[in-house]
């Protein structure tokens, strides 16, 4: 449906506007590409991104312009997350709120009526905008043809591997020159799913992503288009562990990279990207109205010749949060456990530009709030939260540091007895401890693997008894971050329960306690690889820290 004699009266329209503009800025209703590519890859996380062999993509981003902050939707689902690349707005809009979500089964029915049940997708409004023009779809993942009307694609193909997916886009690109297309590779999400993100195979499957985001690249240079097509490379969620779908940055975080001739080169974009402006951003590249029904807002500042929108407001994360050190070690929070001697804070800046102001009473820092000018001492157990803070706003997250300082001169005997146990090979849940001998024992200031010497670092457990100290009746929240699982026990009762084999997660639990000692233990397993655990509470007169070691004595 390319037709040359479609084209043909869109060039002169496009010169007759050009020549009567003179040398003003382009026309707003100029078509900026001739063809948009967009390119998901399913799981692929900033973080994977970066750490991966990934030639092709720095490329893209060093000739294009590029977010590592952009954002999902939640549910961090796959389903819900194409739907809202491809529908230009979010669940509320479109209703894809799972994977198991099909035309015509779902929870709710969508904000507008697009076509057949559907919600209006990018594929529709080019289609209805632009009949004549070629529109594609490639996909690997089967679940992704669930999202839209097919009707409104010319061409739609289920690849069934990655090498395959990626064929068929190529000799699509190269026999057709289509105005747009969307290709989807599922690769990443395997290995995440299969190994763990953050994992070796894992970054092995981003490096393998990047190789044929490369060949499809390269057809368009086959085609004779690249000099007029615009390639968007984005994903649908990140991960943690084996897994997605939770409320972590880790998950809702998201690559986006914006590549072409018409494109901005090595321009780091410092606004809010979702995953709904990408359909926009398409629609807007290929000058198709952008419909109301659509959150989205096209990325023009990704775009030669055009200005950003003002923004009141910075994004969160353009700019690192400050350092807080003692800086924890892996897992560990920023700050750490003092034994009878105060700590010294330090706050760096890891930016070139801006200044830190820090609190000391767990509130988050304001224009108000004390302007760091040098290290401080630290006499009391203390909270530390420290934002970055360029031209008098609020520039970063804010950091946080956990500062336990423990006194034991004068005191009764404080800590909790911890055993160790060897566990059988590739553990994946806590064992039965009741049938374990434990390998070696002693007294742990606190309630975390930090600093603990244990007879081995993989199939290993260790439990913690002791009792917990309590000032104050009310409502306590206790919380454990694992990797691998973990439970938390008040008086026998479980109350956190955080056990599987997984990364760094974390697991909450309440529970109301009377003033007095109740006994409190901890269990914690590493099955292999990445190993922590850390222990949280907070209750009356408590805010949420590490359950403070001078309230804890030994069982
Ligand atoms: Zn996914």
């Amino acid at each position: 449906m390319n037709t040359p004699i479609q084209r043909l009266p869109l060039l002169i329209a496009l010169l007759a506007s050009a020549a009567s503009a003179g040398f003003a800025a382009p026309a707003a209703a100029a078509q900026k590409a001739r063809h948009v590519i967009i390119i998901g890859v399913d799981g692929l996380s900033p973080d994977g991104l970066m750490k991966a062999d990934t030639p092709v993509l720095r490329d893209m981003m060093k000739r294009g312009s590029w977010s590592l902050h952009a954002r999902g939707v939640m549910p961090t689902t796959s389903g819900a997350n194409w739907a809202s690349m491809i529908n230009g707005a979010g669940p509320e809009q479109h209703g894809v709120t799972s994977n198991d979500w099909k035309v015509g089964e779902f929870n709710f029915p969508t904000a507008v009526a697009g076509s057949g049940g559907f919600f209006p997708s990018i594929f529709q409004v080019l289609t209805d905008q632009k009949p004549d023009w070629e529109v594609g779809s490639v996909y690997e993942w089967k679940g992704f043809g669930n999202l839209y009307d097919h009707r409104f694609v010319d061409y739609d193909a289920h690849g069934k591997d990655e090498d395959d997916t990626a064929t068929l886009a190529v000799d699509y690109i190269k026999a057709k020159r289509p105005q747009f297309l969307f290709v989807h590779l599922d690769l990443v999400d395997h290995a995440g799913h299969a190994h763990g993100h953050g994992t070796p195979p894992y970054y092995a499957s981003v490096a393998k992503a990047d190789q044929l985001i490369g060949r499809i690249r390269q057809a368009t240079v086959d085609a004779g288009i690249a000099g007029e097509t615009v390639i968007l490379v984005s994903s649908d969620h990140g991960g943690v562990g084996k897994g997605h779908g939770g409320e972590s940055l880790a998950e809702l975080e998201i690559p986006w990279i914006a590549y072409g001739e018409a494109i901005k080169p090595d321009l780091q974009l410092d606004l809010p990207i979702n995953t709904f402006d990408t359909a926009a951003t398409a629609a807007w590249l290929l000058d198709a109205k952008i419909p109301y029904a659509w959150l989205g807002r096209p990325v023009t500042l990704a775009v030669r010749g055009e200005k950003g929108p003002e923004q009141a407001y910075r994004s969160s994360s353009f700019y690192a949060s400050p350092v807080i050190e003692p800086a924890g070690d892996g897992n560990a929070p920023a700050g750490g456990l003092f034994v009878n001697r105060p700590a010294t804070l330090t706050l760096r800046n890891p930016n070139a530009v801006g200044e830190i102001r820090y609190t000391l009473d767990n509130t988050i820092p304001t224009t108000g709030s004390s302007l760091y000018a040098g290290p401080v001492e630290i006499t009391r157990n203390t909270i530390v939260r420290a934002t970055l803070f360029v031209s008098g706003q609020p520039a970063s997250v804010p950091a946080t540091g956990y500062f336990r300082i423990l006194d034991l001169k004068g005191a009764e005997t404080r800590g909790v007895t911890y055993r160790t146990y060897l566990l059988p090979e590739g553990p994946v849940r806590l064992p039965d401890f009741s049938r374990l001998e434990p390998a070696t024992s002693g007294i742990a200031h606190e309630l975390t693997t930090d600093g603990l010497t244990l007879p081995r670092g993989d199939s290993v457990a260790v439990a913690f008894d002791g009792y917990l100290h309590i000032a104050t009746a009310g409502a306590y929240n206790f919380a454990l971050a694992s990797d691998d699982g973990s439970k938390l026990y008040i008086d026998g009762k479980l109350v956190v329960d955080n056990d599987g084999d997984h990364g760094v997660i974390m697991a909450n639990g309440g529970t109301t306690l009377q003033p007095g000692k109740h006994a409190i233990r901890v269990e914690w397993f590493n099955g292999g690889g990445g190993a922590w655990l850390g222990a949280y509470f907070e209750g009356p007169g408590v805010p949420r820290q590490f359950i403070d070691p001078n309230r804890l004595t030994p069982r």
